[in-house]
């Protein structure tokens, strides 16, 4: 009989602790798992699931439009906030029992209360004050938003986390941020009727996707009618009888109902008296972690928004099984952070996987390009000018396609299924002797055949 109270205690209820903890039970480890506030986490519980629903939500004023190209009438449709609020909070709570349903069916002990490190193998519970015993210690805590405390002002402001329980819908709303959460809020409030800016400090907003598709997203955001002010940032921020009012550095002011700041998230890794057990911390706060998410404390191992590697929901679900596996399990393996695909659900959305072309360039030095720019079919008859963006980038020496970006109706859809290829080193041979599925926009991945050539190139 172990001297332990639980093999394994986890702190945090979201995507990677609630797989960890499912798996090491289905192992054989007695579990327990503490969690402050809602189980699921931020995106079942304010993140990528209530955010796809009010994308969903936002694209019904495209549906609408495009619908008369196609012999619809439609009466003027109306929007009610408040209906959206309460669909998305039930189907939310349906998604927190189904998480908790699923810890109780594995067994595990469920403690509704913040918990933090006494002890290389003791956690204690802040609410009950109980202190409790564990071979195994996993902090999978997530993150929080960023914002400007500095900024005078800033307590006017909100973040993703009060979002998504707003009152009414913002008649006008800034957007601090260039990075894919505050691009899809300005997308998602713009389709639902907002005028929406989007101030951004930055040069050019989503840093770190191929710069193509940036340029194509801005352009089209842009044509739709969503301010974008690049270079710049809030220097102040004032209620006033109708609203807020922000001054951003160059000396101009933005009139808004709400101001949303979506600068960034950091590691929820402070306060759980990791520094005094000589759990290392990296300089954004994040855990620092070995392959097998092992902390310099050997029975503490961290997992997902909190080590800070690739903060996205799929990426802690494979930490946390990849951990229990190993741990618990007898079957070590690791993650592999490599052609991880990713979207932003902007409208139209980008889907992306591998290197840009940027990356690709720095990483390979000669690669081939490939690009399609077209109207899809449906927007023809919708009357639209919007243009889909296709691009490959395929490394010149071994003819692998290293990289697939897609600016589009369903992209996220499609290069979901293209990463399949991408991953297992698909070439670009291979694209083209695949048969186009007809008609479908993905079809052209596999009828590019004109590799483009920058204007240097091109005179050679
Ligand atoms: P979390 O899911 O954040 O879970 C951590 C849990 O720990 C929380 O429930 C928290 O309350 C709890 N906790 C913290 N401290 C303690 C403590 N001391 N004691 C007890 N409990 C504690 N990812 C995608 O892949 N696709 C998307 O489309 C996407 N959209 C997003 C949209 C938004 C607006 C946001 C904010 C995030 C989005 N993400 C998306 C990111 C995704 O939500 C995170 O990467 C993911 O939730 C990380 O999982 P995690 O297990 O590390 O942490």
């Amino acid at each position: 009989m172990s001297d332990f109270e639980y093999d394994l205690f986890v702190i945090g209820a979201g995507s990677g602790g609630v797989r960890a903890a499912r798996i090491a039970s289905s192992h054989g480890a007695r579990v327990a798992i503490a969690e402050e506030d809602r189980i699921g986490g931020t995106c079942v519980i304010r993140g990528c699931v209530p955010k796809k629903l009010l994308v969903y939500a936002s694209r019904f004023s495209d549906e609408f439009r495009d619908a008369e190209g196609f012999g619809w009438t439609l009466p003027e449709p109306k929007f009610d906030w408040a209906s959206l609020i309460a669909a998305k909070d039930s189907e939310i709570s349906r998604l927190e029992t189904a998480y908790r349903s699923t810890l109780d069916k594995y067994k595990v002990s469920i403690f509704p209360e913040r918990a933090m490190c006494l002890s290389p193998n003791e956690v204690r519970l802040a609410a009950s004050g109980r202190t409790i015993s564990a071979k195994t210690i996993l902090i999978a805590t997530g993150g929080h938003p960023n914002v400007d405390r500095k900024l005078p002002g800033i307590e006017h402001a909100i973040t993703s986390n009060e979002v998504f329980h707003l009152s009414e819908l913002p008649r006008r709303i800034v957007i601090a941020g260039g990075g894919y959460i505050a691009t899809e809020f300005a997308s998602v409030f713009h389709g639902l009727g907002s005028e929406v800016t989007l101030i951004y400090r930055g040069e050019k907003i989503l840093r770190g996707f191929d710069d193509d598709l940036r340029d194509g997203l801005i352009a089209t955001m842009r044509g739709r009618g969503i301010r974008i002010i690049n270079g710049q940032v809030f220097t102040k921020i004032e209620k006033t009888p109708s609203g807020l009012l922000g001054t951003i550095s160059g000396g101009d002011t933005l009139e808004a109902d709400q101001i949303l700041f979506a600068i960034g998230r950091s590691p929820n890794a402070r306060g759980l008296g990791l520094e005094a057990l000589g759990v290392g911390m990296d300089a954004t706060g994040a855990i620092v972690v070995d392959n097998a998410s092992q902390t310099a404390v050997p029975s503490i191992y961290a997992v997902g928004d909190v080590t800070n590697r690739v903060n996205l929901t799929p990426v802690a679900i494979r930490e946390g099984q990849a951990f229990a596996d190993t741990v618990f399990g007898n079957k070590p393996w690791q993650v592999d952070y490599t052609t991880i695909p990713t979207a932003v659900f902007t409208t139209p959305e980008i889907g992306t996987v591998g290197f840009t072309e940027h990356e690709a360039r720095a990483q390979y030095g000669n690669v081939d390009i490939y690009k399609g720019s077209f109207r899809p079919m449906k927007a023809i008859l919708a009357g639209r000018d919007e243009r889909m963006l296709m691009k490959l980038v395929v490394e010149a020496a071994t003819d692998r396609v290293v990289g697939v970006h897609v600016l589009g109706p369903d992209a996220a859809e499609i290069v979901q299924t293209a990463a399949i290829a991408v991953r297992m080193g698909a070439k670009k041979a291979d694209f083209d002797q695949t048969m186009a599925l007809h008609p479908s926009a993905a079809e052209e991945l596999v009828t590019l055949r004109e590799k483009w050539l920058a204007p240097g190139e091109a005179a050679a």
